[in-house]
This record gives C-alpha cells, sequence and structure tokens, in this order.
C-alpha cells in the first residue's frame, strides 16, 4: 500500500513551526486589542454564491481558485479562500450592522485557494484579517494601515529580523462609482490600439474588468502600460481629498509610503484606497499583506443599506519566510523544570511525586519507559531540562531524592518533606 501524504499545496506545522505560529498570534492578539479590534471565529466553509457576489466572478479567486464542492443535499458549498465576505455576512446575519456603530473586527484562520503551489503560495494558507465597518474616515485606512506596521516592526525587533525592517508600503485610490467609470474610459481609449498586443488574459479583461490590466505580471503587458493614465488624476474631488488625508495621515505617523498608481483591487465595490505590502525578501510573491475600502460591498448583502468599510489580510505563512532571517529558533526555544530520571522500583514513587509538581504547575517529564540512566540525561537535555531529579531505588528507600542542576551539575541531596519547596524555591 502506498504511504498517504499530505495534500499538495497544505502544510504541517510541527513543533517549532507551531510554536512560531503561536508566538505570532499572540503579538497579534496583543496588537490588535491595543487598536481596540476584536476577534471573530467564523465557518471555514460558506455557500458558494456568498463569494461569487462577494468577491465577484471575474476576479482571480472566484474565477479559478476556489475549492468548491456540492454537498448531500445538492447545496454549492465553497472552502473560504478569503475572509472578508464572511465577516461582512456574519455581522449581517447577527445584525451587527442595525446600529450606527463602528465594528472594528479581526480574525486569524485558515482560507483555501487553488493555485499552483510554490514558495510563499500555497493551497491552504493562514491570514490575519482586520475589517473596520462603518467608518467613512481615511483616518480609519490610515489606522489599519498603522496597525499592520504596528506588528510588523515589532516583531522585526522582538526577533531582531532585518528583513522585516525593510518593507515597501505601496498606497493608491481606485475612485469610486462616480470617477471610476470615467477612468476606465480613458483607460480603455488609450490602450484600444494596443489591445491584441496584452496576453490574452488581459484582453479579456479588457472587456471584462479593465482595471484588472494594471497589475498584470506579464512582461509584455508591463511595458504597454508603462505610460499608462494615472486614476489619481481623473479621482472625484471627494475620493482625492480622501486620498490626500491619508497621504497626511500616514505622514503625520512617521510612515513611509510608495504611491503606485498600478496598484488595484479589481472590482466596483471596491473604493477609494488600495495598499500593500511587500517584502523584496520574498521574491515574486512579494506581497506580505494587503487591503483597502470596499464602501459598496456591504449593500450588495445589505438591501442595498451602504455601510462604509475598510480593511485588510496578511499572509502568516509569508510572514514566516521573511522570520527565516530573524532569531526566532532561539526565543521559542522550549523548555521543562524538571526531568525526573526513574528506575523499575522507583516510578510508582516517581508518578506521585510528578503528579504534585504538575499541580503547582511545574513542568516534569520522566520516561516510563524506564531505558538506560544515560538515556534519560539524554532525553532531560533534549528538552532543556533545568533539574533533574534522580529517584534512585536506595534513595528512595530513605525518602530522598537527588537534584541535579542541568547547567552547572550541582547535586544536593533532598528529603520528600521538603522535596516540593526545595524545587519550588529554586525555580523561583
Ligand atoms: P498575490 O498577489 O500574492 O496572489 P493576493 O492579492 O491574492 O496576493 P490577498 O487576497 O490580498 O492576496 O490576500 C492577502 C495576503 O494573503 C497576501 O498579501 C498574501 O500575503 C497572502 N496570500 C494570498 N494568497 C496566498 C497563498 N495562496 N498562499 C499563501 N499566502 C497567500
Ligand atoms: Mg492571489
Amino acid at each position: 500500500m502506498s504511504q498517504i501524504s499530505r495534500i499538495r499545496g497544505t502544510n504541517d506545522f510541527l513543533y517549532n513551526d507551531s510554536r512560531k505560529l503561536r508566538y505570532i498570534e499572540e503579538i497579534l492578539h496583543k496588537k490588535s486589542r491595543i487598536y481596540n479590534f476584536e476577534q471573530i471565529r467564523l465557518p471555514i466553509f460558506e455557500y458558494t454564491d456568498l463569494f461569487q457576489r462577494g468577491i465577484g466572478e471575474e476576479t482571480d479567486i472566484v474565477s479559478k481558485e476556489m475549492f468548491t464542492f456540492t454537498d448531500r443535499g445538492n447545496r454549492s458549498i465553497t472552502l473560504r479562500p478569503e475572509g472578508t465576505a464572511g465577516t461582512v455576512r456574519a455581522a449581517i446575519e447577527n445584525s451587527l450592522l442595525n446600529e450606527r456603530s463602528i465594528n472594528k473586527i479581526y480574525y486569524i484562520g485558515s482560507m483555501y485557494r487553488a493555485e499552483r503551489p510554490q514558495k510563499g503560495r500555497y493551497r491552504e494558507f493562514n491570514q490575519y484579517g482586520i475589517e473596520c465597518i462603518g467608518s467613512d474616515s481615511p483616518h480609519t485606512d490610515a489606522e489599519i494601515i498603522a496597525l499592520n506596521l504596528d506588528i510588523l516592526k515589532t516583531l522585526s525587533s522582538n526577533l531582531n529580523c532585518e528583513a522585516l525592517s525593510i518593507l515597501n508600503l505601496e498606497i493608491n485610490t481606485v475612485g469610486c462609482e462616480k470617477c471610476k467609470p470615467k477612468y476606465n474610459d480613458a483607460l480603455s481609449k488609450q490602450l484600444a490600439s494596443q489591445k491584441d498586443k496584452l496576453c490574452t488574459v488581459c484582453q479579456n479583461r479588457y472587456d471584462k474588468n479593465i482595471l484588472r490590466i494594471l497589475d498584470c505580471k506579464n512582461e509584455g503587458c508591463i511595458s504597454i502600460l508603462e505610460n499608462v493614465v494615472k486614476m489619481y488624476d481623473y479621482a472625484c474631488d471627494e475620493c482625492k481629498a480622501h486620498f490626500n488625508i491619508l497621504c497626511d495621515a500616514l505622514n503625520k505617523m512617521n510612515i513611509d509610503f510608495n504611491i503606485n498608481p498600478k496598484l488595484v483591487r479589481g472590482l466596483d465595490y471596491y473604493t477609494k484606497t488600495a495598499f500593500e505590502i511587500k517584502s523584496n525578501y520574498l521574491g515574486t510573491q512579494s506581497a506580505l499583506a494587503g487591503g483597502g475600502r470596499y464602501d459598496n460591498l456591504i449593500g450588495i448583502f445589505n438591501n442595498g443599506k451602504q455601510v462604509p468599510a475598510v480593511g485588510s489580510a496578511m499572509g502568516i505563512e509569508r510572514l514566516l519566510i521573511i522570520l527565516e532571517d530573524s532569531n526566532f529558533d532561539n526565543t521559542i526555544k522550549n523548555s521543562i523544570d524538571i526531568f525526573v530520571v526513574l528506575f523499575k522500583e522507583t516510578s510508582n514513587v516517581g508518578i506521585e511525586i510528578i503528579n504534585k509538581l504538575r499541580q503547582k504547575n511545574v513542568s516534569v517529564e520522566s520516561d516510563f519507559n524506564i531505558r538506560s540512566i544515560k538515556s534519560q540525561f539524554k532525553t532531560a537535555d533534549k528538552y532543556n531540562a533545568k533539574y533533574a531529579l534522580i529517584l534512585g531505588p536506595d534513595e528512595v528507600l530513605d525518602n530522598k531524592a537527588t537534584i541535579r542542576d542541568m547547567n552547572t551539575g550541582d547535586e544536593t541531596k533532598v528529603s520528600f518533606e521538603t522535596l516540593e519547596s526545595v524545587i519550588l524555591s529554586k525555580l523561583k
């Protein structure tokens, strides 16, 4: 029988990696709280319709990247490829948008996209997403960007990660329903004579979703687009003002940014701000986080009643790749307090002592297979035990045990009566 392997594009996070994830998650929770975002946990699968309408049929995600299946009741179900659609669904379904309040939401969870697996691009991956629903202020856009950068800066300094300290924030405006059509027209006119020189994907985009041509990675398309018209020049006064205030706010917070006029989010309900945080360290998959405003999305699910919103998502696996260049491994090194060295005759006493210590929150391990003393000490080293507690048969008969400091090798004999208090004071 052939060996069962994991599905292509998925990852096993073993001990060390899992610890890294937990470390990152703790920072994500902590920083989210500082900016007053609240966590939500939503289903991993939803009705396909939610994503078709909420992300858009013409996007890469919906047109070719979704894991969709039919359930036993013949309903079309999709593994979530991103978190915004589900967040909006949950906010409406749970009546969070009824009051005229602002909802500041974050999530951490796995997403699923049927992409060609490569470094930094997986079929199952994790995102940290934040959404602020109910504010139309450019200062909220700035706050979302600041939170992302704050997290990355903290990780960079905690873990001594040089690569994370040199990131590139790109921003742009994609306009709104008033000005975007004018820009699309101008783009369409400018590219008309060169349409047949565009890649086949972009020829299709030209008719269906022309904005997306701007972020085509094809060399031919890139050179055609070199001097393409800029959205900002076609933006209405409101969108221009929004963008200018955002730039001011970023300056006030000392956040460096580059304006990239070709940065887009492809659908009509994306409005105004678009941003991306990139790292050269990631190579082709350079985007670490991306986001923007979606003032016209919520109305699609909310009987036409629009609620302004802005959000972003960060790829946690891409973050882990950048953090390869850091002292993460040292920072998260695990250790235990006590390794109890046992003999066949003393494992009964051992389990009693081990249990008592654990009740006092001392981390304790032992080897109930009772291998040789040498191999038990090896195991103690493997777990980075601070102390070994040796329960030798003769000592135990005498109600005594030996504590060895694993760093210095110093040994002290202790009676069972005082064992617990001696250990607790040594660990203080
Ligand atoms: P890309 O241009 O790399 O495909 P995207 O525009 O599809 O990214 P978003 O949908 O904005 O990405 O998702 C936000 C973040 O999630 C990305 O910046 C990236 O860090 C991460 N991400 C997206 N797709 C994947 C994937 N298949 N594997 C790992 N991380 C991903
Ligand atoms: Mg993608």
